[in-house]
């Protein structure tokens, strides 16, 4: 994947070099949002409105200093990708994207959702609408995948996420899951990031007909390995316990695959509809 052709994002900020400061606040679109997410998903716009109405601190930082190698590059390069993708998405249906922010830290920092750990891995948070990611990420996939396209998916999932978060299905599902037990509450936590793999999926569809992206099969391929390796069954395997459906978080490497799959094929976001769908 030739990713250094794609337009670099604006939104990542370097915190690697020290410098906690927050990022983060809400780009009010709402309106428009809250139609797009009663068109494509049919969520109801006034749970969209109710979610936008919140805002969060908004600290600007120009966080350490930058580190112009090829991991922010990389980042920059891939979130700017994932931005054209889904501008184009939401402007179709006559709305606008608002862009999640990225940080880019190295060994701990905080986020508005509490403190970000590298053992965490990358995740995305909904309060200050950014993607915390370790550099040790990158390296550690680097041992399991030599593959651009690889680590980009793991990017487009949390990107998934924010589009998630952007048309009120997180603020949904956060509360029913309030009002379940725990199995249940596993049950759409499970749903909840099939869905992210399957965005992650309409990304590399839309990027997979750029020529410049040059995505190769074998990438593709290794997306899926990468897409099974995070798979609960294997994690808990790996973990030397019996894997137990009904404590999965985030799904089998199959469903992971099957999703991811589903998405890079169809290229459409309404056939991402994980809730409605037997899983
Ligand atoms: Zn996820």
């Amino acid at each position: 994947m030739n990713w250094r052709n794609f337009r670099k994002s604006g939104n990542v900020e370097d915190r690697r070099g020290g410098g906690a400061a927050r990022a983060g606040g809400l780009g009010i679109g709402g309106i428009i949002i809250a139609l797009i997410a009663s068109a494509v998903f049919g969520v109801n716009p006034a749970q969209v409105l109710g979610f936008l109405g919140g805002t969060s601190p908004r600290v600007s930082s120009n966080g350490g200093a930058a580190l112009n190698d090829r991991d922010k590059q990389f980042v920059e390069s891939v979130l700017g990708k994932t931005e054209d993708v889904w501008n184009g998405i939401f402007k179709a249906s006559g709305a606008t994207y608002q862009p999640a922010k990225l940080v880019l830290f190295a060994g701990q920092d905080q986020s508005a959702c509490g403190a970000a750990d590298a053992a965490m891995g990358p995740f995305y948070c909904p309060a200050d609408q950014t993607i915390y990611i370790d550099t040790a990420f990158f390296q550690e996939l680097r041992g399991t995948s030599n593959s651009d396209f690889a680590q980009a998916y793991v990017l487009a999932h949390e990107v998934g996420h924010h589009v998630q978060n952007l048309l009120g299905i997180s603020d949904k599902v956060q509360a029913q899951r309030a009002r379940s037990d725990k199995v249940t509450s596993n049950a759409l936590s499970v749903r909840v990031e099939l869905q992210a793999d399957c965005f992650a999926g309409i990304w590399g569809n839309a990027t997979a007909k750029d020529r410049n992206a040059n995505i190769t099969e074998k990438e593709i391929r290794s997306a899926l390995e990468t897409a099974a390796e995070i798979g609960d069954d294997v994690l808990q395997r790996q973990a030397g316990r019996v894997a137990n459906p009904h404590t999965f978080t985030h799904g089998s490497a199959a469903q992971r695959q099957q999703w991811f799959v589903k998405g890079l094929q169809s290229g459409s976001p309404a056939d991402c509809d994980t809730f409605k769908a037997r899983i």
